[in-house]
């Protein structure tokens, strides 16, 4: 249970000034993206975690005549008269002068309520004025100072004001109210860093590292390598770091089994490819089965670029362990890849003789109850399914091996609630084709075994990418044609629409209208809202070539595999993340044909989109593509899309946080080697780190044995 002490901080927001019903869901949306859900309300560390992006320095007080060209000042000046705008007239501004003897300023505001004006601004009385200085017509001029305050209040203006990132519908004036008021509720808590290691870092402890960020008392104090964000991003890693440590230590402590197999499966599977396997391949089973066989238990990452074949490889484990009279199972994250895996594993098991199933969602009644019992019973030796798998009442018989595919469309979360699950003595092989750069790899997966498919099958023939604008839709259409005329199938793949997956749907509906008018019993519509059945059929026509283009939305991204299928068009290519557009460009160009893949655009086109979309062009290596996507968008975009169940970090930036990452995770070694349970004094207070970053599943793992 998470420490009573840490109650104020996951208390609601919705009891400070400022914030309604409205203001609290719209902030807990924007200050947790990664981990909120809709109607979710806004806690207390959700404001004080939401760093300032910068300062206003308004520590400049010049005298009127002393003016500069531009930027901020404050000056300290008398009224001396209003000038209202004529009666009717709403484009002329109201304008009232100010002076302090040394000159005239004048400040400007359009649509004001005049009243308002009148009440801040008295006639005759002394103000401090804050705000941007411009020009007009040779007289110097501020348009909607940012404070005016009278002497009296003067020290409530801040001097250095943080900015804070903001969304549509959140004033400024109104977040940074609720912030100072969420500062005041903050509680005492223990130090869990290490005194030497703060006192040489010249860190501030956690309570005074926000104060210092919220209420900066110089320019730098806010900046990204100010010692207060610094302290905050390392103790986000740290939490981070502790997690998948304990998670690791908890796996390893279970005594591991030896699965060594016979070869005998194995090389019926191998004999019924269809190819041979790459080195890379074969390079990727050996350390596998190596881990297998040892009495250690396995907990490795198979990461290979989209295409490069990881399904075989991780039939090859599970045939190792089956071979060795335990079962397997395979996670797939969504059911149509669950049931790809079905039907393409289905074909190489008959000839090995293992008996499978698959066991999703849909299965249910009398089937389930049925497929469940064999498992039981230890009567299917391989077990393909979605997350269902380790849900609900499935019991192995004997589970040696579980492999994960696709694994970072799984939630950091439900990994590590599955991994605590899977208990026992189960091997863990994870793969993952997302490719994302080393730093970030660590943050999502640990200290994990590491395989790389670095080749790809031979005989691979490169994409041809183009980059084209929407407008030139009729031609994609026409030469769509002549490609389907020669007997090639098509994706295309319709826009992605932030937020709102109804729009989704219709883009869709509309261009497989349109498409299906045009070819004639050739074109099918995928989507995510579909009946299962329905999607199964649809999928099934086009993977035997009844249909030739397969409209959808973004639900073939990941792991479908059509190999015969040879041309990828996605429309509003330019509001794909550069990760996604590789993933949907990774359908084609995965059998012998030459395939090519057009990214439509609507104009105009930014800077960034056009940078992006012109290194897909460029290259289709995974990682290359990922570097300059962080490199375009920083980490925390990266990392923030919605579902990509990678950690977002709310005060660390890995794109300048590298090395402290990897001072987390050395730390987080050394804790836990000393103090496994953690149950020292500073071990308490990590616990309550861990509580403070919702590493809740972690901590249980502490009290699980
Ligand atoms: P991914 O790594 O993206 O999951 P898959 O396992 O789906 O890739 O494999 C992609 C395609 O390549 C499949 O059609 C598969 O049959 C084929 N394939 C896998 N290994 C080889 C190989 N060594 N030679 C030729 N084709 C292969
Ligand atoms: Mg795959």
């Amino acid at each position: 249970m998470r420490p009573p002490l840490l109650n104020p901080l996951f208390a609601g927001a919705s009891g400070l000034k400022g914030i309604g019903d409205k203001l609290d869901k719209l902030l807990a949306q924007f200050l947790r993206p990664a981990h909120g859900t809709p109607g979710d309300t806004t806690r207390i560390a959700d404001l004080l975690f939401h760093l300032p992006s910068g300062i206003v320095d308004r520590r400049f007080r010049p005298k009127i005549a002393d003016l500069p060209l531009r930027g901020v000042a404050t000056v300290e000046a008398r009224v001396l008269r209003h000038r209202p705008p004529p009666p009717g007239n709403k484009r002329v501004p109201y304008r009232v002068e100010v002076s302090d003897g040394t000159g005239v300023l004048s400040l400007v505001f359009f649509h004001a309520y005049a009243e308002s004006i009148r009440r801040v601004l008295p006639e005759g009385e002394t103000r401090f004025i804050s705000g941007t200085i411009d020009w007009f017509n040779g007289e110097a001029q501020m348009a909607h100072p940012d404070h005016i305050v009278s002497a009296a209040e003067f020290d409530k203006m801040p001097l250095i004001e943080p900015v804070y990132p903001l969304t549509e519908g959140l004033s400024a004036k109104i977040l940074a109210k609720a912030i100072a008021q969420a500062l005041e509720r903050l509680p005492d808590l223990p130090e869990w860093q290490d005194l030497p290691y703060l006192q040489r870092q010249g860190w501030p402890h956690f309570g005074a590292a926000l104060k210092a960020l919220h209420h900066p008392e110089t320019p730098a104090a806010t900046g990204l390598d100010s010692v207060a964000r610094r302290r905050l991003a390392y103790d986000e890693l740290l939490s981070n770091q502790l997690a998948l440590t304990l998670v690791r230590a908890n796996m390893k402590r279970a005594q591991g089994r030896k699965l060594p197999g016979s070869g005998d499966l194995r090389a019926k599977l191998i004999a019924a490819l269809p190819y041979s396997l790459t080195s890379a391949q074969q390079a990727a089973v050996a350390e596998i089965l190596r881990d297998m066989a040892s009495g250690d238990r396995m907990l490795r990452l198979l990461q290979g670029d989209v295409g490069s074949g990881k399904t075989v490889v991780a039939l090859l484990a599970l045939a190792t362990a089956i071979e060795s009279g335990a079962q397997g199972a395979l996670m797939a994250p969504t059911e149509i890849l669950a049931r790809q895996h079905h039907a393409t594993l289905s074909k190489l098991c008959e000839a090995a003789g293992i008996p499978l199933t698959l066991l999703t969602g849909r299965e249910k009644g009398k089937t389930r109850d049925e497929i469940l019992g064999r498992i039981a019973m230890g009567e299917v030796a391989l077990v393909i399914g979605t997350h269902a798998l380790f849900q609900e009442h499935v019991v192995f018989k004997d589970l040696g091996l579980v492999v994960i595919d696709e694994q970072h469309r799984f939630g950091v979360h439900q990994r590590l609630a599955l991994q605590a699950k899977a208990g026992g003595a189960t091997d863990l092989l994870v793969m993952t084709a997302t490719p994302i750069p080393r730093t970030l790899a660590l943050t999502v997966y640990g200290d994990m075994d590491v395989s790389k498919l670095t080749e790809k099958p031979a005989g691979r023939l490169p994409i041809d990418t183009r980059v084209l604008p929407m407008g030139r839709m009729d031609e994609v259409i026409d030469g769509l044609g002549r490609s389907m005329a020669q007997g090639n199938r098509a994706y295309w793949v319709c826009p992605l629409v932030e937020e709102s997956e109804q729009v989704d749907l219709a883009a869709a509906e509309d261009r497989f209208l349109q498409l299906s008018a045009r070819y004639k019993g050739q074109v099918g519509l995928v989507h995510g809202r579909m009946k299962g059945p329905d999607k199964d059929r649809v999928m099934a026509a086009f993977k035997d070539g009844t249909l030739q283009l397969l409209v959808s939305t973004t639900v073939i991204e990941v792991g479908v595999d059509v190999p015969e299928a040879t041309v990828m068009v996605i429309e509003n290519a330019e509001r794909f993340g550069l990760a996604q557009l590789h993933q949907l460009r990774g359908r084609v160009g995965r059998g012998k044909g030459k395939s090519s893949c057009l990214l439509l655009y609507q104009e105009p086109l930014g800077e960034t989109a056009k940078a992006r979309l012109s290194i897909m062009r460029e290259t289709e290596d995974g990682f290359r593509i990922a570097e300059e996507d962080l490199k375009l968008r920083g980490a925390g975009e990266m990392l923030g899309t919605r579902q990509s169940g990678l950690p977002l970090f709310r005060m660390a930036d890995l794109s300048v946080d590298g090395e402290l990452l990897a001072a987390a995770r050395d730390d987080a070694q050394l804790i836990l080697n000393k103090d496994p349970k953690l149950t020292s004094t500073r071990g308490e207070a990590l616990r309550v780190l861990l509580y403070l970053f919702e590493r809740d599943e972690a901590i249980r793992l502490l009290s699980a044995g």
